[in-house]
């Protein structure tokens, strides 16, 4: 049976519980029924500021202690997150309407990215610098300071891990402002920190609104180092506020990345690839694989082997756990709604699905269309939902400008069993990852960002830590006349 989700949620700061200072509340919805799930305190301004002074007070404590000992209570938080597992995957399908199965693997790569960086934590160091026999040098990586983490709706759990465990890893302390659409896990993770020993405003979270919470957090003075997670224009508004701080920033943001498949790819796992690519979380994910490049050669076979297994698919709610789930929210609903009619317009009936499910919730068919030509909206705009363009192509050359003309720069995917063509493609083309024969490839332990439009900055892997880390020099005079 699933455990029961309470009906009201509040603000966490300072190790407590506490509603708004406005008393003004929201409801979450179900995407799957469209039903509100509970009512979450719509923190604002005063509440960051809250937030903001309790991280600053526990900030010295936090960044001097012992470093093995921080990695014991983040690997703590890990396995306690574990161990909370099916209450936290309940909330996020219900937050967010994704299939069971998949909020499980986001909560475990939430402990995950705990468990890596907890073993990051007394691995951080700085270089010996050799100067003349009159100097020693030496760099030593300090904490930023006040962190903040704002959020995404459609990874909600996995991207709480991806940027506060790096924070908190290497001596920072964090707010954290959840999409105002998805906040449930964030509030339940913060508690959860709290019981296993991560003190009292080291780890805080406010849920609210982005122009409220998040706008008031991103321009904060208090706040050194501001990790956002989001849209290119909310991104270019963050990192706006940012410089004039002159706060440090870094930006993830979206994609609309090429897939290219050739035709001695072994299409079986092409096609399975470019399925998970496209249809999992249903489409809302920022490295989905939205251009499928498919070599002329292959496109009928492919196709048909696509038509194939996406005609088999299940699509209902997240707690029956089908296939895919629905549409985080009405307004994600119109808009893809609205690029299927775009498409439509573009490109021609849809080869595949291009209508919504005659039921309640924010459900849509996985969609395919073919003969898109790279210029159209639905191969440059990101749709941020099952919508998939397929664009043809005749040779390597061809392959590489379609696939690096876009805004974007999130990643890109090939199909291929010639090494030296992915790896040409993979030397070429404008993306942060590159994956070779798999959708997705990559773990918690790999460098994840954007080229051109999608950011900058990268988390994951050892990389984040130089995200969460500022560099001070030491310079020494050590000659005798000294
Ligand atoms: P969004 O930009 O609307 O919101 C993201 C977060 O920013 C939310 O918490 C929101 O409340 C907050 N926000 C909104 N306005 C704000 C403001 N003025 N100041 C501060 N914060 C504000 O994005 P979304 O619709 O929630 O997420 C979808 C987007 O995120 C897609 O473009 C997707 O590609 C991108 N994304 C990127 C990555 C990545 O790692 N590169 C991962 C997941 C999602």
């Amino acid at each position: 049976m699933a455990p029961s989700i309470a009906s009201t949620y509040d603000l966490f700061i300072d190790g407590e519980t506490v509603p708004a200072e406005s008393g003004e509340r929201f409801e979450t919805v179900d995407p799957a029924t469209e039903r509100p799930i509970a009512t979450v305190a719509r923190g604002d301004a005063p509440d960051v500021d809250s937030a903001v002074a309790a991280a600053d007070a526990a900030l010295d404590d936090w960044r001097s202690m012992a470093p093995q000992e921080r990695g014991r209570r983040l690997n703590a938080l890990a396995e306690a997150i574990r161990d909370q597992s099916d209450l936290l995957a309940h909330l996020e399908t219900a937050d967010n309407g994704k299939p069971i199965s998949h909020a499980e693997a986001d909560v475990e790569t939430c402990a995950r990215y705990f468990e890596y960086y907890a073993g990051v934590a007394d691995k951080v160091h700085g270089d010996s610098i050799p100067l003349t026999d009159e100097y020693v040098d030496y760099t030593v990586r300090e904490p930023l300071g006040v962190t903040a983490q704002i959020i995404p709706w459609n990874l909600p759990t996995n991207i709480f891990g991806r940027s506060v465990a790096p924070a908190l890893a290497t001596g920072n302390v964090a707010v954290v402002k959840p999409a105002e659409q998805t906040p449930l896990t964030a509030v339940e993770i913060a508690r959860i920190a709290s019981e296993v020993g991560i003190p009292d405003g080291v780890l805080n979270v406010v849920p609210g609104f982005g122009g409220e919470a998040g706008a008031r957090l991103s321009a904060h003075p208090d706040v050194d180092g501001v990790s956002f997670t989001g849209s290119v224009p909310t991104g270019i508004e963050v990192g706006k506020t940012a410089v004039e701080n002159v706060t440090n920033v870094h930006l993830e943001l979206g994609g609309k990345s090429p897939n290219v498949v050739y035709p001695d790819a072994d299409i079986e796992s092409a096609v399975e690839s470019t399925m998970t690519g496209i249809f999992a979380n249903a489409g809302q994910v920022c490295s989905a694989g939205s251009r499928l490049l498919l070599h002329e050669a292959i496109s009928d076979e492919f196709l048909d082997e696509l038509a194939t297994q996406v005609e088999a698919m299940s699509v209902g709610p997240g707690e029956g756990d089908a296939d895919m789930g629905p549409l985080v929210s009405e307004e994600q609903f119109e808009k893809v709604t609205n690029y299927l009619d775009v498409g439509r317009a573009e490109a021609g009936e849809p080869f595949i699905g291009g209508d919504v499910l005659d039921r309640d919730g924010y459900f849509v068919e996985p969609t395919v269309f073919t003969g898109v030509d790279n210029d159209m909206r639905i191969a440059r705009e990101e749709i941020f939902g099952p919508v998939l363009s397929v664009i043809e192509f005749s040779d390597e050359q061809e392959a590489i400008e379609i696939a690096n003309d876009t805004d974007y720069g999130l990643v890109a995917g090939i199909h291929t069993q010639n090494m030296g063509r992915a790896h040409r493609f993979a030397r070429d083309v404008q993306a942060g990852q590159v994956y070779i024969n798999e959708w997705f490839a990559g773990g918690e332990e790999t460098p994840f960002g954007g080229y051109k439009q999608s950011g900058f900055g990268r988390e994951k892997g050892l990389a984040a830590v130089d995200a969460y880390t500022q560099v001070k020099n030491v310079c020494a005079n050590i000659s005798p006349e000294t």
